[in-house]
């Protein structure tokens, strides 16, 4: 059984008043058999006092170091306590034209310096009403399995984030989550049986309180990847608690 993982992303979002906030509501509550895990602005990372949920970062280079103004390596992450590394969000892929082998190799770098990545793929709303979501998921997911060796992709996390429901309040219906979910997979399952069996797949995209539940008891959703709704202390614990 695939223990159940929910990641907040704050994006640019957020203060030092939020962290403590954070670090006070998880003191006080505790969320149990789940994985947790924040991704806060990374200038926030070392305001974190609490070992309740594990940090990580909202995106890495696929460089060691060098002249790259503004990109933060994963070794820098790890050293700031992160044990994850948010890679290929939608964000990033628009905002600053990351491509599917570049996506590939940041997940790639995020392992190799002991970081799990979260490795985001999913389609705009065109794609979705022109039928081509498993074409173009197939592509994103290629440029993975070219990229990653088994050993690697099974230290990795999946997210599918339907680009149409972030931020949207349009929340994949359960049924079309578990679709894409199931496709994803079986797209792995023809790499390797064992990786698919195990690999988390986390689903995001307008996660509230009042819908993570039957979201997240879907069969192959194994989580989520929380925006909006993780920026608040009590909706983001009661989406943790809805994983258990
Ligand atoms: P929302 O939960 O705000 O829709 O954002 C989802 C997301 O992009 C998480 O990475």
């Amino acid at each position: 059984k695939r223990k159940p993982l929910v990641a907040g992303n704050w994006k640019m979002n957020g203060n030092r008043s939020l962290v403590t906030a954070f670090n006070d509501a998880f003191e006080n509550n505790a969320v149990d058999n789940v994985d947790v895990v924040i991704c806060p602005p990374a200038l926030y990372l070392s305001a974190f006092s609490t070992q309740a949920f594990a940090l990580g970062g909202q995106d890495v280079s696929h460089l060691d170091n060098g002249a790259h103004t503004g990109d933060l390596s994963a070794d820098m992450l790890c050293e700031l306590g992160c044990k994850y590394a948010i890679v290929g969000h939608s964000e990033r892929r628009d905002d600053h034209g990351e491509s599917n082998s570049l996506v590939a190799e940041k997940a790639k770098k995020s392992i190799a310096s002991g970081l799990t990545p979260i490795i985001c793929v999913g389609e705009s709303l065109d794609i979705r009403e022109s039928g081509q979501v498993e074409s173009f998921i197939g592509e994103q997911l290629d440029a993975l399995v070219n990229g990653l060796t088994v050993e690697e992709l099974s230290k990795s996390v999946l997210a599918y984030e339907p680009v149409w429901a972030i931020g949207t309040g349009k929340t994949a219906s359960p049924e079309q989550a578990q679709d894409v979910h199931e496709f994803i997979r079986g797209y792995f399952a023809k790499v390797d049986a064992e990786l698919a069996q195990g690999l988390r797949i986390l689903y995001g995209g307008s996660v509230k309180a009042d819908n993570a539940k039957t979201l997240f008891a879907q069969q192959d959703v194994d989580g989520g990847l929380i925006g909006g709704a993780s920026l608040k202390t009590e909706d983001f614990i009661s989406i943790c608690q809805a994983a258990n």
